[in-house]
């Protein structure tokens, strides 16, 4: 069972009687959008999300620290505890392990406090699940394959123009369409661009038994970890250093992962090898970065999530970080006056904690193409956890 403890926080603390805006539209129902939908939802926001994908798709995430906290407050956590790897006390995930399998490490200590919930390792389709039915039960009209062609304020709301050529107002705009986000295009054309970090993931859902031995292997190649998930497979995740990005072919992919794999003599590692069929789905990824050093806002338009600061995953707090992006701005809405003041007060609770994230993430990754010894990476982790356990 999970904890039944208050949430630290409260989506209605301070709320005036009606927010100061009715309407919103939310661009990209990933992570940041759908949270965000049911956030404002129960600040009593009219929200309407428009998706361009079909349907979700990814791996598995790591939800930790205050982002726990932040599912609490979506009321969703216990959704998702429900069908998630919790990481207790007892978690071996974050062990580090040589190529031939002894521990060298228990990994870095996150921070715990009075009432933590526990950290989950979520599948991704999954929490997407969960948070778009709860949206959905809040009244949020959720629409795919169709996006924002346009922007344009007028005096008290934004006429958006939509791909299949109908117009709306909306009171505001959320633009949560990730890395790549086209709203951030929209609003700052002249903004910095993602920058490659020298490395990438692959990750691999495995389906059938569980394997002994969860927790990370760093060999010669580069680094694999893996977690069992409820739903009877394996999350293996790995990271490989390649100073300048080249797009794989799917065969090139599974190469490269077979050669990670050969490195190791580690019991759990050969077996996860003999699992390795040549129609593997392999999800390659360039570690890309972003973060946007002055407003993440203009005009009525707003950027969250990935779309305003994404980073690579040598924190597992991306994710983590959109969903208090989500929290915080319901939160900053119900308090404030005017729109303006709601963004005001949102950007001076957000950009330092994410500030620290991308740029502790970043450098992470830098320790590790240096070869520095991965004390120096623990070292670096455990002061970041210790910053952000403050509360959002
Ligand atoms: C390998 C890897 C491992 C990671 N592990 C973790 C982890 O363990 N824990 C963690 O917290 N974070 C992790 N992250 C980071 C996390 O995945 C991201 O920070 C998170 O997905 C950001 O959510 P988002 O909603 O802002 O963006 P996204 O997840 O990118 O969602 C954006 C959504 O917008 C949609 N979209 C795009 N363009 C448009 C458009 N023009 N119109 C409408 N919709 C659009 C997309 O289809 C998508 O659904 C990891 C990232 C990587 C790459």
């Amino acid at each position: 069972m999970s904890e039944t403890l208050p949430s630290a926080t409260n989506l209605q603390q301070g709320a005036r009687s009606r927010p100061c805006v009715c309407t919103v539209l939310i661009i990209g129902g990933g992570i940041a959008g759908l949270s965000a939908a049911v956030a404002l939802s129960r600040v009593g926001v009219q929200c309407n999300v428009v998706e361009i994908a079909d349907s979700p798709l990814g791996a598995s995430l790591g939800i930790s620290g205050r982002a726990a906290e932040a599912l609490a407050e979506l009321g969703v956590y216990d959704q998702c505890y429900a069908t998630s790897t919790p990481f207790d006390r007892n978690t071996t995930a974050t062990y580090i392990h040589d190529t031939e399998g002894r521990v060298i490490s228990t990994g870095p200590k996150r921070p715990e406090w009075p009432g933590a919930r526990t950290a989950l390792g979520v599948y991704r389709p999954e929490l997407l699940r969960i948070l778009e039915e709860t949206a959905k039960s809040l009244g949020v009209v959720i629409e795919r394959g169709v996006t924002a062609e346009a922007i344009e304020d007028r005096d008290e709301t934004s006429l958006v123009t939509f791909t299949d050529g109908r117009q709306r107002s909306f009171d505001f705009v959320i633009g949560a369409d990730g890395i790549g986000s086209r709203t951030r295009s929209m609003i700052f054309p002249d903004a910095v661009k993602p920058a490659y970090s020298g490395q990438i993931s692959i990750r691999w859902m495995v389906p059938g038994p569980e394997v002994a031995g969860e927790g990370w292997y760093f060999g010669p190649v580069g680094r694999l970890g893996f977690y069992h998930l409820p739903q009877d497979v394996i999350y293996v995740p790995a990271v490989i250093t390649m100073p300048e990005f080249k797009r794989m072919s799917q065969e090139e992919v599974h190469a490269l992962f077979a050669h990670l794999l050969d490195a190791f003599t580690a019991p759990a590692m050969v077996e996860l090898r003999s699992r390795l069929t040549p129609d593997a789905d392999l999800i390659c990824r360039p570690f890309d970065w972003i973060l946007l050093r002055d407003k993440w806002h203009r005009g009525r338009t707003l950027l969250i999530g990935d779309a305003a600061h994404a980073t690579t995953a040598h924190m597992g707090m991306g994710g983590g970080m959109a969903l208090e992006d989500a929290v915080v701005l319901a939160q900053c809405i119900a308090a404030a006056p005017t729109l303006a003041a709601a963004f005001d007060a949102f950007m001076t609770r957000r950009f330092e904690r994410v500030r620290t994230v991308v740029e502790t993430s970043v450098a992470l990754s830098q320790l590790e193409q240096a070869n520095a010894p991965p004390s120096e990476n623990v070292k670096l982790l455990t002061s970041a956890f210790s910053t952000i356990a403050e509360p959002y």
